[in-house]
């Protein structure tokens, strides 16, 4: 960064910005308030913010909020929540709007400098002056050469509301010769009847993006405005505005735009898959919005790390999700404490046992690291494994249980071998696996499975409402590719993005988890939620769903009223099987 960097300025205007920054880098993360915040804005957010912290310099949150007709008051709150989420603190938050004053000033000085109009013509007029579907040759229309001083009183009469929407616009004087659109007279005040979210009714005519954008940047002194590379066309016209009303103007870069496979992201389709009821909300944890990322119980500095490392690329193209994964795992690995549930419980009886055996079997928390500590959990006569580990056959290379076939329980250092299978008689399904305990020192065997314990005297296990098991939302790596998918990317809904799993059941170590958890995390209830991860052995990270039901014990402590947990990701990479 060199301060005073951009020669294509005027020195006088460089020294009053050089006055007003101090000569620091000043980004701005400026985003539409139109829906959530989505993985892509991330990538957005970590080059801003993360520019300006790497050159000690500020950034701002900017609403870029001049269109009445999305925003909403929910969309401001989430935006500001993802930002402090990823752990950015904006040096201020800022609206467009504020500026709808000074904007209007200046489009009066523009059309005063003709270089501005009030135009009459239809949306589809303009189409036709601009050279039509055919691309041909561009015409001005007859509004170009009117008066300024026509202009001006046209412009004041938009203002005052004589003019409904899309009787009027005020269009920027550039130059229709050039080939690049953004020079072809670009819109910059329409009328709207739609009251804003900050200004009421006090405006009928709201300015544009291409007016508004540059315009804020020089007005809040930006350095470097980052945009994706969509704009680079519109840099040229970014340009022309600050140079037409001799602004001081920033510099713009343009970076590449994150995609991710698997998923859309335009807050337009986000709107839809959650208006269609197709997911549980914009936060819906197959959504890559960041609420749902959080919600998933992803950890923010995952999706930092995430970002990074796409934001080394400027080229376009389509980041496979599991690079997110792979940091979620490698993060989580070190975190969260293991824990041993079944989703689909098979019960199991050790024959050989006494009714009220019980033995403490120690577990690490986290393997390989002490300083995370251990806990106990009892080991009973009586178990609970995965209906995956057991099979009625045993197939060839098939290691877990089976009739006349040994397994081993991970951590008890018990191998069991099953002797009889009870089935329920009217439904042929398998109610009891009844197994016998190996004393003599067994080989070792070839597979250990986890399993939970269940006694009356001594544990009854945790169980959990339901547990959820996401997939891809879309069937294709790219749902948006009309060759792959003819139908369009609303026909590429994975019918089973969602593995719901009810009445699985977790060990007692469970309680301590949350017991600890509670006393020692901050009180913020979702917050509490989202960072109480968890790996559940051989299945996957997992962390609670803000849909499970707290309440608090008469002893002080969580008490699970209804339990609901998220699958973060699995311990491997999917391979798509
Ligand atoms: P969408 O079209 O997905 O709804 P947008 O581009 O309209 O997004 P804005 O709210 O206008 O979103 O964007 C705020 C900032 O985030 C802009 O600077 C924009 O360039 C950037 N941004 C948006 N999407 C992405 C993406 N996929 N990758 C990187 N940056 C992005
Ligand atoms: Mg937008
Ligand atoms: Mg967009």
């Amino acid at each position: 960064h060199r301060p005073g960097g951009n020669k294509q300025i005027k020195p006088s205007l460089m020294q009053e910005h050089l006055e007003a920054t101090g000569g620091k880098v000043v980004t701005r993360f400026p985003p539409e308030p139109n829906g959530y915040l989505h993985i892509g804005h991330a990538k957005s957010i970590n080059v801003n913010f993360g520019y300006a912290k790497a050159h000690d310099g500020i950034c701002y949150l900017r609403y870029d909020d001049t269109n009445p007709e999305a925003e909403k008051e929910e969309y401001f709150v989430k935006i500001r929540e993802a930002v402090e989420w990823l752990g950015y603190t904006p040096y201020k938050i800022t609206y467009s709007s504020d500026y709808f004053g000074r904007l209007f000033d200046l489009a009066v000085e523009l059309i005063k400098r003709d270089k501005a109009y009030v135009c009459h013509c239809t949306g589809e007029q303009i189409h036709a002056h601009r050279g039509g579907d055919e691309k041909g040759p561009r015409t001005a229309c007859e509004h170009r050469t009117r008066p300024i001083s026509e202009s001006l009183e046209e412009f004041t009469k938009m203002r005052d509301g004589f003019y409904g929407e899309g009787e009027a616009t005020l269009r920027m004087k550039m130059n229709l010769e050039d080939g690049n659109p953004q020079f072809w007279d670009l819109i910059a005040y329409r009328v709207l009847d739609t009251p804003h979210h900050r200004t009421g009714s006090q405006w009928r005519i709201y300015p544009t993006y291409d007016y508004t954008h540059c315009l804020v940047d020089s007005f809040e002194n930006i350095t470097h405005s980052m945009c994706t590379l969509e704009f680079r066309q519109s840099r040229e016209s970014y340009y022309w505005l600050c140079d037409a009303l001799e602004v001081y103007k920033p510099v713009q870069w343009e970076f590449g735009r994150l995609d991710i496979t698997n998923t859309v992201l335009s807050k337009r389709k986000l709107l839809k898959l959650v208006e269609g009821g197709y997911v549980d909300g914009w936060d819906d944890p197959r959504l890559y919005t960041l609420p749902a990322i959080r919600r998933r119980g992803v950890p923010p500095e995952a999706v930092n790390a995430f970002a990074r490392e796409v934001g080394v690329t400027t080229a376009k193209s389509t980041t496979e999700v599991s690079k997110l994964d792979y940091h979620v795992r490698s993060l989580l690995n070190e975190r969260a404490r293991r824990i041993m549930a079944v989703l689909q419980p098979v019960r199991v009886v050790i024959t050989n046992l006494p009714e009220d055996h019980c033995v403490e079997v120690t577990v690490p928390n986290i393997p390989r690291k002490p300083e995370a500590g251990e806990h106990t959990i009892p080991f009973t006569k009586y178990l609970w494994i995965d209906a995956d580990d057991f099979k009625e056959t045993a197939t060839p290379g098939y290691f877990r249980l089976a009739p006349g076939k040994s397994v081993g329980l991970l951590h008890a250092n018990v191998v069991i071998t099953c002797t009889n299978v009870k089935k329920d008689e009217a439904t042929g399904r398998v109610v009891e696996v009844e197994c016998v305990m190996e004393t003599e020192s067994p080989r070792k065997p070839k597979a250990f499975i986890q399993w939970v314990a269940d006694s009356p005297a001594h544990a009854s296990p945790v169980r959990a409402a339901r547990v959820n098991i996401y997939n891809n939302l879309f069937m294709h790596s790219n749902p948006q590719d009309k060759s792959a998918v003819p139908g369009g990317w609303m026909t590429d809904i994975n019918p089973n993005s969602l593995d719901i799993y009810e009445g699985a059941l977790v060990e007692t170590g469970f309680r301590d988890l949350l017991n600890d958890w509670h006393a020692n995390q901050p009180k913020d209830r979702d917050l509490w939620m989202e960072t109480c991860h968890f790996q559940f052995v051989r299945i996957g990270f997992f962390c609670l769903d803000k849909h499970t039901r707290l309440s608090t014990g008469a002893d002080g402590k969580p008490q699970l009223d209804e339990l609901v947990i998220n699958r973060i990701v699995g311990l491997k990479e999917d391979t798509g099987k």
